[in-house]
């Protein structure tokens, strides 16, 4: 909730410098998103995304059970920065098959806000976009064995354009069944942003005394 509001790691009145001690000392007053994307928290990112991955795998094998659901498969899909990608989960029907990379991306964050054409400022889901498409880049003609399914989340719980199209092609008419998992996903994305402020605010720069 306190980053969705964007109030930062305390509540209001708090009148000290909030310096994160990662080698950045990002001012925590400022970049209230800072959390989220701090090197020191990315224990928390990682825990998120896997608990995400895993919670759409059992998704897809709870509406599909005759498919065969593969977590971290060994084929490389892509290449990111020179180093080769594997999906997340790759899904395989028998008449097609899906290759799915999972990512969550913050909307607030700067980066995403100043995108020349997708800002998430005047797009929304102009974040989630904005990962697609480099996402899409990423496996350029490389998972010529699946289609790709660049699973993007925002850290509101907004999904990204192919991720809403894939969950509702593999639930059909299976509302409910959808929505419990929209439920769960967020609650896996609101104890994640718990976690940043609670581990950012035990590490504080303790220059950062009161003014
Ligand atoms: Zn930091």
């Amino acid at each position: 909730m306190r980053s969705r509001l964007l109030s930062g790691i305390y509540n209001g009145g708090i009148h000290r410098l909030l310096i994160c001690s990662c080698r950045s000392r990002a001012d925590l007053a400022r970049d209230v998103c800072h959390p989220a994307t701090c090197l020191l928290n990315n224990g928390i990112t990682v825990e998120r995304h896997d608990a995400v991955r895993d919670k759409l795998a059992r998704f897809i094998k709870c509406m599909r059970p005759n498919a065969v659901v593969v977590m971290e498969p060994n084929q490389i899909a892509g290449h990111r920065q020179g180093n080769p990608k594997r999906p997340d989960i790759l899904v395989d029907e028998g008449a097609r098959s899906y290759a799915i990379d999972v990512s969550i991306v913050e909307p607030a964050a700067q980066s995403r806000m100043q995108h020349a054409t997708l800002s998430s400022l005047n797009t929304p889901g102009g974040a989630a976009i904005q990962e697609e498409e480099a996402k899409k880049l990423e496996y350029r003609g490389g998972a010529h064995f699946a289609t790709l399914v660049p699973f993007v989340v925002e850290s509101t719980g907004r999904l990204g354009p192919a991720a809403l199209a894939f969950m509702n092609r593999v639930s059909g008419d299976a509302a409910g069944k959808r929505g419990k998992f929209l439920l769960e996903l967020s609650v896996i994305l609101a104890r994640a942003m718990g976690r940043y402020s609670v581990h950012t605010r035990s590490r504080l720069l303790p220059t950062g005394g009161n003014q």
